[in-house]
């Protein structure tokens, strides 16, 4: 997901599809270049796909990210990137490769589901709105783009199941672009809001911890109905977390939360 500011129309990646653009593709595994997309590859993981990896995968949000992920933090940025950590041999093939394809398809992170298409936000600083764009930007060596199917960027993103994962990852587009400017002062990136605010977004058993076995419902005061929904739902408890991040760092008001 990238975050295009309008006013520097010059960082728009090529391969912009207006609205309606019909783009040709198809993914099968009776093409030369079958898997090949999965191996050597900076794949970002966005909070949601952390979130539906650990579950499919069973284990605890801590295993997720000290198995799998790969955290950087840019010497320019002011939050760090998931990345997924490839595999170490040769090829540096993705860890949930098979010859058969991915395994666990019907969880692959966003990145993979919308691919090759791309997602960004593209910010409108003068009317201050941002708007949902797409790109077709298939490597060289794919050759799925060469197939006859037709699509645009809506009828493949509901083709690929898409949308709660290109909706969360909107979100988080949202909120990431919150973090360009320095929001730690001189707490800096490893200070504890900086951890708070990692936490909440892709530590989903330490956050649901932090709501209800720290002393956070004592100094806070959440909606009765959205306590019993994140009390057990994970995707209603990452969406809180993304209102929490807004809250405690810009006091972005809500109707869900506020301070006893
Ligand atoms: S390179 Fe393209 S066509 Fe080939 S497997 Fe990957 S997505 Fe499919
Ligand atoms: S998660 Fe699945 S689809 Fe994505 S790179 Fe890995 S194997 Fe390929």
């Amino acid at each position: 997901m990238k975050y295009i500011d309008i006013e520097n129309p010059g960082s728009m990646p090529a391969g912009l599809l207006k609205e309606g653009e019909i783009f040709s593709f198809r993914c099968h595994s009776g093409l030369a270049c079958f898997n090949k997309c999965c191996r050597n590859i900076n794949l970002f993981l966005y909070p949601y796909d952390v979130l539906r990896l650990r579950n499919r995968l069973g284990i605890s949000s801590d295993e997720f990210l000290d198995t799998y992920v790969d955290i950087v933090l840019r010497t320019s940025a002011f939050f760090p990137e998931v990345m997924l950590h490839m595999s170490d041999n040769p090829e540096k093939t993705c860890p949930f490769l098979t010859e058969t394809g991915c395994s666990l398809y019907s969880d692959r992170p966003d990145t993979c589901r919308t691919f090759p298409v791309e997602q960004g936000i593209y910010h409108d600083a003068v009317n201050n709105k941002n708007k949902l764009i797409h790109f077709f930007r298939p490597p060289g060596f794919c050759l799925g783009q060469y197939e006859e199917k037709k699509w645009t960027a809506e009828s493949w993103s509901k083709d690929q199941d898409a949308s709660e994962h290109n909706k969360m990852t909107a979100m988080w587009a949202e909120l990431a672009g919150l973090f360009q400017n320095n929001p730690w002062e001189e707490e800096g990136t490893n200070g504890p809001k900086a951890k708070m605010a990692f936490m909440a977004v892709y530590n989903i058993d330490r956050f649901r911890d932090f709501i209800f076995k720290s002393s956070f419902l004592k100094r806070y005061v959440v909606k009765y109905e959205l306590l019993t929904k994140i009390k057990n739902n994970d995707l209603e408890l990452l969406k809180f977390g993304f209102v929490w991040v807004k809250y405690f760092l810009w006091g972005t008001r809500s109707k869900v939360i506020r301070q006893r």
